[in-house]
Parts: C-alpha cells; structure tokens; sequence
C-alpha cells in the first residue's frame, strides 16, 4: 500500500520542488509513465504485493531503461522520462526490501 501512495507522492514532490510554474501539466506528464504498469494487465495474478515487477513485466525488463533513458534528452519528453525512472526505482526498491 505505502508503495502505491508512493508512486504519486514522489511525482508530486519532484514537482513541488522543480516545476513550481507549470505544476498540473507537469504532475500530469510525470504520471503518465504509469502507463507501463499497463503490462500488469497480462501477468497472472494482475497485482501481486511480493512479485519483483522489474525483469517480471515486459514493459520493465531492465534493458528497456537504455530506451527510456531517450526520453530525458528532448525537453518535451524529459518529464514522462523522469516519471519513466520514478516509476522504476520505486518498483526496483519493491525488490530489494
Ligand atoms: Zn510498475
């Protein structure tokens, strides 16, 4: 539970600290890497508290963050990727405790 409030408490304090100004649209962008849980939707059971989602779900394979790290160059895209990487970190540190 802690983990799923996390994934939106840490967005917002990125925000609250670095994008003051524009705080809904860049909320909004950072969030819309959640989309990545979209491959929750294939796994069996679709959530599962003591899974590893990293290198479980397709979308989370550790390979894939070579392709999401792309998306910090372009400034239009350096949110999501920023959300991209939150998203990660706060799922690989499932892992590790
Ligand atoms: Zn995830």
């Amino acid at each position: 539970m802690l983990h799923l409030a996390l994934h939106f408490l840490i967005p917002a304090l990125v925000v609250w600290f670095f994008y003051k100004e524009q705080w809904k649209k860049s909320y909004l962008l950072l969030m819309s890497a959640m989309i990545i849980d979209l491959d929750h939707l294939i796994a069996v059971p679709i959530y599962d508290p003591n899974r590893c989602s990293i290198g479980f779900h397709p979308l989370h394979e550790p390979y894939l963050m070579m392709l999401y790290a792309l998306f910090l160059i372009p400034n239009k895209t350096r949110l999501f990727g920023i959300g991209l990487f939150i998203h990660l970190i706060l799922d690989f540190s499932d892992c590790v405790f």
